[in-house]
């Protein structure tokens, strides 16, 4: 596909051509996966940040919101729920939070594959040194999600402040994939200021990278951030994103992010017809997940809790799908 032919994808509103994008995405990834869906149990181990994005609930400067986080107990007793639900893949995800130092991550990490020798490890907890990243995957890390963001520049300096850059984030995922992780990049869908140039390049970024995980979801506004009036992203644009990169990386595994259902009641459906395979139940503890309030409304997803997981599991295969327990690693690019 050249530029032209994705910029024409994401900005038609011809409901044929979507529909026959969705079509050829689902039949990419028929091809690759089948009708398998994959799970990762997610982990909110934190809510401090020393970083200040201007569209994220848990940045540095919202005073409005209580902290917390985790210990090690309560993190090891997260997996151990999921493990009883036959999750085999534990994502512990957190903002950029000091009091876990690398020694602090990597303990946790050895804790886990110590209890959970082939369980899939999975960190995203934001932009380290890439000795840090080597010190986690010694301990037993697997997998690192670190979405890009943006992939413009200038696009980039409108949703963060100063001191963070694209350079950075790019710079961690290469060292991060150049350790051995499979690696997930990724972006939102329908932010402030973002231009159909910048979801093209947020494709190219993608096809560059070859990350083997896409984590793709809508702009939600959080009422306490500096884009707490801007309108949310598009549900139709989200999913046009997904299909693209499912068409261009057949190979890579796509979430069906809570944020879809946040922004649709069957968010989660139209985004495995849209090319998505994987799910990512929510293993936090009831207590600290309203807490966890990267956008607004994101606490009444209760069916994403691993409590009913059941009911998720069984909607699943309702939408024509085929829950696989497996833990999913990704196949070789
Ligand atoms: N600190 C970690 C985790 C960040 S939260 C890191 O830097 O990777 C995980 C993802 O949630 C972010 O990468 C971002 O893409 C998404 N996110 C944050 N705020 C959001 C919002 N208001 N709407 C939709 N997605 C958001």
């Amino acid at each position: 596909m050249n530029d032209d032919d994705i910029l024409k994808i994401i900005t038609t509103e011809n409901n044929d051509d979507i529909e026959s994008l969705f079509a050829e995405s689902r039949k990419a990834r028929d091809e690759v996966y089948g009708k398998r869906v994959f799970f990762r149990g997610l982990i909110e181990m934190t809510n401090y940040c020393k970083n200040d994005c201007y569209y994220c609930g848990i940045r540095r400067s919202n005073k409005k919101l209580m902290r917390y986080r985790l210990s090690c107990e309560e993190i090891l007793a997260c997996c151990q729920r999921g493990n009883g639900l036959g999750i085999k893949t534990f994502v512990l995800q957190g903002g950029e939070d000091p009091f876990f130092t690398s020694g602090r991550v990597a303990t946790i990490v050895s804790a886990i594959r110590h209890d959970f020798p082939n369980h899939a490890i999975t960190l995203s907890v934001g932009e380290r040194t890439q000795k840090d990243y080597e010190l986690f995957f010694k301990a037993g890390a697997n997998r690192f999600l670190l979405r890009h963001e943006t992939a413009s520049h200038e696009h980039y300096s409108k949703l963060h402040p100063s001191n963070m850059t694209l350079n950075n984030r790019k710079k961690c995922l290469l060292a991060l994939k150049k350790i051995g992780y499979q690696v997930g990049a990724g972006f939102m869908a329908g932010t402030p200021f973002q231009t159909p140039e910048n979801l093209l390049a947020d494709i190219r970024f993608l096809e560059e990278l070859q990350p083997e995980m896409a984590g793709i979801g809508p702009f939600i506004p959080q009422a306490d951030t500096p884009f707490g009036a801007y309108p949310q992203g598009n549900l139709i644009l989200s999913l046009k994103m997904i299909a693209l990169t499912r068409i261009l990386l057949p190979q890579t595994l796509i979430p069906a992010v809570t944020a879809m259902s946040v922004i649709a009641p069957n968010g989660r459906e139209l985004a495995l017809d849209a090319g998505a395979n994987v799910v990512m139940p929510n293993l936090s503890p009831i207590a600290t997940r309203k807490l966890y309030a990267i956008y607004n409304n994101k606490a009444s997803t209760a069916e994403e809790a691993a409590e009913t997981f059941r009911l998720l599991y069984e909607k699943i295969i309702k939408s024509g799908y085929m829950p696989d327990m497996s833990r999913a690693d990704a196949l070789a690019v």
